[in-house]
């Protein structure tokens, strides 16, 4: 089994999708994770690149983040689109970082995505609150590279 694969199970995957689904319940904001076993690239530029690829700037608001984890590397970036970056300050993703942070610490995986996403949803809910007219702009699939 590769290292993606065995990052999450089936049952945890599902537990982290419904995750997303309840945390879009809060904000327009979309979330999407995305999990690969490594990469040569800096990972930050791994991520805006996953995120283009992915599509993830067609939103209204322009109001996406992508939750990116290179399992191998032990890495996770947080990466929002420009329409959450032009009304947040610079550390708006800091305590999501640290949710994520202690929960893999402790090899936890599946709670560090699960808690993540709703806190994510939780930040984003205070400037893109969620709105009668809300579509589902974003798959809330896990997307694996
Ligand atoms: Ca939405
Ligand atoms: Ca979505």
């Amino acid at each position: 089994m590769s290292a993606v694969e065995s990052f999450l199970s089936a049952q945890e995957e599902q537990e982290i999708v419904l995750a997303i689904r309840q945390a879009e319940r809060n904000t327009s904001g979309e979330i999407r994770v995305h999990i690969e076993a490594t990469t040569a690239m800096n990972h930050y530029q791994r991520a805006l690149e996953v995120f283009h690829k992915l599509k993830m700037f067609n939103t209204k608001q322009q109001n996406a983040i992508l939750i990116y984890v290179a399992v191998e590397d032990h890495k996770f970036v947080i990466y929002g689109d420009k329409g959450i970056n032009e009304v947040v300050p610079e550390n708006f993703w800091d305590t999501t970082k640290e949710v994520i942070q202690a929960y893999f610490k402790q090899g936890n995986f599946k709670q560090g995505l699960v808690e993540g996403v709703l806190k994510a949803g939780e930040e984003l809910k205070a400037h893109f609150p969620w709105q009668t007219d809300d579509e589902d702009e974003l798959s809330n699939e896990i997307s694996k590279g």
